[in-house]
């Protein structure tokens, strides 16, 4: 998609040049022989590959496949990129037969272009621009609430993950590209998002009966989980709040326990466990403080 303006566009070719930038802001790559395809600057990952050290700007995906077998240089691909890059690559399927990358233009599956189509794009995304500034804006806001808690460092830093959608759930390793089925194991009946998981869900609803005062009072649905936490932030007291984060983390806890250990913790014993650490953390806390 290379092309220059010459001295007389008619107005169909400005039109398209305009609508290349648009093409190539929704299009992705998909990944045959990886010759066309430059790691750093092009789109064919999910999101913007993150490395564990420098890598050179001229690098192509070619150069992560083995030529041999036909499969990604597992070696190579984990030296290179950081965890969630490289499950996202190795999850990437090769084929012999697939040998040309294409660019695959999200918007139309056909592949035909239509410049009302690609003007469809511009506008939606002119609004997903503005809708994110205002996003942007609120979390702001939100993360600044995060680190005001009186949590341990650890459990800021998982409530920045869970507010940022970056648990590894199955149903977030689903939408990267990884090979899991979506489901909660709990359940077997929703997808294992954040907010199902550590609030819908039976598993933590049993929980959560535990809790006392406003907690108790919020609705069961959650949108997403950013939602979730942003609706606690206004419902409860700091000390609530308190105690809500840290509930989730432990609900979290229990959640890899049962699925990696398969252990079950009993709902009294995750409630009861969050309490007396939160209780623990801010007491030292306060000693800290006053000597
Ligand atoms: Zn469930």
């Amino acid at each position: 998609m290379e092309a220059e303006l010459g001295h007389n566009p008619s107005y169909v070719w400005r039109s398209l040049l305009a609508a290349r930038e648009v093409i190539q802001e929704d299009s992705r790559w998909r990944v045959g022989n990886g010759v066309n395809i430059m790691v750093e600057s092009d789109k064919w990952l999910s999101h913007k590959p993150v490395f564990k050290g420098d890598v050179q700007p001229s690098l192509r995906v070619a150069e992560l496949i083995d030529k041999h077998s036909w499969q990604w240089d597992r070696n190579k691909v984990a030296g290179m990129f950081a965890t969630k890059t490289c499950d996202e690559i190795m999850a990437i399927p090769l084929s012999r037969d697939l040998r040309r990358d294409t660019l695959i233009w999200k918007e139309n599956r056909k592949h035909e272009f239509s410049v009302k189509s690609a003007y469809q794009v511009a506008l939606r995304l002119k609004q997903g621009v503005e809708a994110e500034h205002s996003r942007a804006r609120e979390e702001g806001k939100l993360w600044k609430m995060i680190w005001d808690l009186k949590v341990p460092p650890k459990i800021r830093n998982f409530m920045w993950r869970a507010v940022s959608n970056n648990l590894p759930t199955r149903d977030n390793l689903y939408r990267r590209g990884v090979a899991v089925e979506s489901t909660c194991e709990f359940c077997r009946q929703h997808h294992e998002t954040e907010a199902h998981v550590l609030w819908e869900c039976s598993f933590a609803r049993n929980v959560w009966a535990l809790a006392k005062g406003r907690v108790q009072k919020c609705s069961n649905n959650a949108q997403d989980f950013f939602q979730l936490f942003k609706l606690m932030q206004e419902k409860l007291t700091q000390e609530e709040l308190d105690q809500w984060c840290t509930t989730t983390w432990a609900i979290w806890n229990a959640r890899n326990k049962a699925y990696f250990q398969n252990v079950q913790s009993p709902p009294k014993v995750i409630y009861e466990g969050a309490l007396q650490l939160i209780a623990g953390y801010q007491t030292l806390s306060a000693t800290q403080a006053t000597t």
